[in-house]
């Protein structure tokens, strides 16, 4: 049995300077506690930081909406502001994990979650994000749900969550609070693809913390869809998820956002895709065609290669109800 010291923290500040680089901060611990029974995690110490303040969901002067860290994915997909104003974040936070978790993990947990990949969860595999150098048995081995956008030699893992893919296509700002004081990160560079150093997860760094998760000003008026494909109805991870934003200028797409999950090493922004969207007619032609751009680099394994027409067929229906709905009025869609 591996032991570890555990400690509250009652402030940022504290918490920011109370840990060691084998320290882990926990709130809902719906993935720590997990990797820690499965000893895939060691920490030496857990700072437990459910206690500080940062569990307000206020709208800032800029029109930006700013969601403390410590939020539940629950409450964040209830709040009337973001069912208002921002539903694909809604309907991402409620497709995922169950009922339960979503009472327990926080936004800032959601963001930090690790992959599933089983060979990171089976200590006695090789596993290149959790034992640098030592392979990757995903690669040879079973690779279903592995990623074909975004990976490298030393790692395909998948990033398991909805929110992110949510967050990744609305834009958003991280805050993150350190030994060194405060900074801000945009939500598109925070997680990092694999390359050679697939145990680099993030751009955070020791002693760090996400205090706050800042979305874009609301796109408006628009549509938007989160769907989620998977092997059963619910609690379930994704073989594909799609979120997607339109904007219409008449009868063409003014703007689009489209992010991708369930196929990418980190929440996929489909940025060719979404320029080549715009000023197009919304019509199936140029959804089909966002699609294909949008897969064009997908490298498939030898048991994935179903998750590219898999995303490109997400992506196409996706964009087809965003664009629906940003025809109809806001009572309509309610
Ligand atoms: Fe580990 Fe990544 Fe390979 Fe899975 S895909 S076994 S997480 S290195």
């Amino acid at each position: 049995m591996r032991t570890f010291a555990y400690s509250r923290a009652d402030s940022v500040e504290r918490a920011a300077h109370a840990t060691t680089p084998t320290a882990a901060f926990v709130a809902g611990g719906t993935t720590l506690l997990d990797l820690v029974k499965l000893d895939v995690m060691q920490p030496s110490e857990l700072v437990d930081i459910n206690a500080l303040p940062l569990k307000q969901v206020e709208w800032l002067d800029d029109g930006r909406l700013k969601v403390g860290a410590l939020v539940t994915n629950t409450d964040l997909a209830h709040h009337p502001a973001v069912k208002q104003h921002y539903p694909l974040l809604s309907e991402a936070l409620l497709a995922g994990a169950s009922t339960q978790l979503r009472n327990m993990a926080t936004t800032a947990g959601n963001v930090m979650q690790r992959t599933r990949c089983p060979y990171f969860r089976d200590p006695s595999a090789a596993c290149n994000k959790r034992h640098p150098g030592s392979g990757c048995d995903a690669r040879d081995g079973l690779n279903r749900m592995h990623a074909v956008l975004g990976g490298s030699e030393a790692c395909i893992a998948v990033h398991p969550s909805d929110m992110c893919v949510a967050m990744a296509a609305l834009g958003a700002t991280l805050t993150l609070e350190g030994p060194d004081g405060e900074r801000e990160v945009p939500f598109g560079e925070f997680h990092r693809l694999p390359g050679d150093t697939p145990h680099i997860e993030h751009d955070l760094a020791d002693g760090e913390l996400i205090t706050a998760i800042t979305l874009d000003a609301p796109l408006a008026p628009a549509g938007s869809h989160y769907l989620k494909l998977r092997d059963r109805a619910s609690y379930e991870f994704a073989l594909a998820s799609c979120a997607a934003q339109v904007a219409l200028d008449g009868d063409s797409i003014g703007t689009a956002r489209l992010a991708l999950g369930g196929v990418a090493t980190k929440p996929w922004r489909c940025a060719e895709a979404e320029a080549a969207l715009a000023g197009q007619p919304a019509t199936l032609e140029s959804f089909e065609r966002a699609a294909e751009i949008a897969l064009a680099d997908a490298e498939p394994r030898e048991h994935n290669a179903f998750k590219i027409p898999l995303a490109r067929q997400a992506i196409v229906r996706a964009l087809r109800e965003a664009a629906r709905l940003a025809g109809t009025t806001q009572e309509e869609q309610a």
